[in-house]
């Protein structure tokens, strides 16, 4: 058994590093974070590094990472925060969707797009009605004799409001059948006729922004529907393990960065004379967040490991739902140990407080993971 990296894991995790440390840079994080504005330089410099094409295959212009090369590229960005992964990830995932189960016309026109930066994609499944129970969606398409004609609202959906933005859109294409042969992907430009968005003013993951998107009889054109029609739901359920994977990951990234930031300030801060650190209540918490974080990475890099070799649902959920809740006592930890300065906006612990809120909720909430395992375990729960 080798638990170590190999040297183009190492070298891939150390130039994310690096392309973040020049851009992402204290003052750009913050700034973005208060104007709650998108990271469209660092976008910009992701592309030019090559990384939109790490996990696509060579034959479309990609550079056939592997599942666990993605999970060492998120845990790298995320140590400048979970929120800058969310952007990458949401036209990555949503461009392996459309290389895995779109057109032939489809892959060539758009997957080139996205590693060269000149499209960005958004996923927009939850409404208002319909979060953990995804089925309950009741956006509506129907064919007009020439076009798909969309109607309903999506919530949440991370990144919409970019510039060049295919929204993702999942919407019922059939009635009368269940959801698993009810439901078609759609493409839709989030500046099309009929498309209107709202930036959601969320607690964290202020620069990706979170969206309110109405469709009111948006045209579709036959072409903008994903491989078949009723069949967007397999393909919905296809990218998540992925997804999940690597969400996993970027916690990790994240609850390292909260961690040296917080053993850093522990070894610094004086009270009494003494660096609290010294106190026992201080440096136990530190070391429990410690292993936390070994318990959470060693879950992730097998469950990248076992997707490499093929389904790995039990390890992927177990990563996510172990990883998003330690990020989040990483975080708690954190605010207690750098006292009142934790809790100011002049230091970085309080957004990272904010970000690792919505990690049990998004990509799948912590109950959800619950029973989902409980389920490959053999109980039943609702
Ligand atoms: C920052 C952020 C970004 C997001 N980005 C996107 C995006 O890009 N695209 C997109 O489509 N969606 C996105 N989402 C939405 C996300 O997928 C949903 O929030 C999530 O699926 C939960 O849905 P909900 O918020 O409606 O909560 P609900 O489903 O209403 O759940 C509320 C509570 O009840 C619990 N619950 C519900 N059902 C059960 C059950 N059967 N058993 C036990 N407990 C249950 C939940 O776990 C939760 O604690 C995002 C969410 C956040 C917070």
């Amino acid at each position: 058994m080798n638990f170590e990296l190999g040297e183009a894991q190492r070298q891939l995790a150390d130039s994310v590093r690096k392309l973040m440390a020049r851009y992402a840079t204290r003052d750009y994080i913050r700034e973005l974070d208060r104007e709650a504005r998108y990271p469209l330089e660092l976008y910009g410099a992701w592309v030019e590094a090559g990384l939109l094409a790490l996990p696509f295959p060579e034959e479309v212009g990609g550079l056939d990472g592997t599942p666990l090369d993605l999970a060492v590229l998120a845990e790298a960005m995320s140590e400048s925060g979970f929120d800058f992964f969310t952007a990458y990830a949401a036209s990555v995932f949503c461009g392996l969707n459309i290389l895995h189960n779109g057109t032939p016309d489809q892959r060539g026109r758009i997957v080139p797009r996205i590693i060269s930066g000149e499209q960005r994609m958004a996923i927009c499944v939850s409404e208002p009605d319909a979060g953990s129970d995804a089925a309950a969606m009741r956006t509506t398409a129907h064919w007009d004799g020439e076009a798909w004609r969309l109607d309903g609202c999506k919530l949440w959906s991370t990144g919409a409001g970019a510039p060049d933005t295919l929204l993702n859109v999942y919407a019922r294409s059939a009635a009368g059948v269940g959801t698993r042969d009810a439901v078609s992907l759609f493409l839709v430009p989030n500046d099309a006729p009929g498309v209107t968005l709202r930036k959601l003013d969320m607690l964290g993951r202020r620069c990706t922004g979170t969206y309110e998107i109405t469709f009111d009889d948006v045209r579709v054109p036959p072409a903008d529907l994903v491989g078949e029609p009723h069949k967007g739901w397999s393909y919905l359920l296809s990218g998540l393990q992925l997804e999940r994977l690597c969400s996993a990951a970027g916690y990790c990234g994240s609850s390292k960065a909260v961690l040296d930031m917080a053993v850093g300030y522990a070894q610094e801060r004086r009270q009494f004379g003494r660096p609290i650190g010294t106190n026992q209540a201080i440096a136990h918490q530190l070391a429990d967040t410690r292993v936390e974080l070994e318990a959470a990475r060693l879950l992730t890099y097998r469950a990248a490991w076992a997707l490499g070799r093929g389904d790995a649902l039990a390890e992927i959920t177990m990563a996510k739902l172990f990883g998003s809740e330690a990020y989040v006592r990483a975080t708690n930890v954190g605010m207690q140990v750098m006292g009142a300065y934790g809790y100011s906006m002049e230091f970085d612990m309080q957004r990272h407080f904010r970000d690792a809120r919505s990690t049990t909720v998004g990509a799948g909430t912590s109950e959800m993971q619950r029973n989902l395992l409980a389920g490959l375990m053999g109980l039943k729960v609702g």
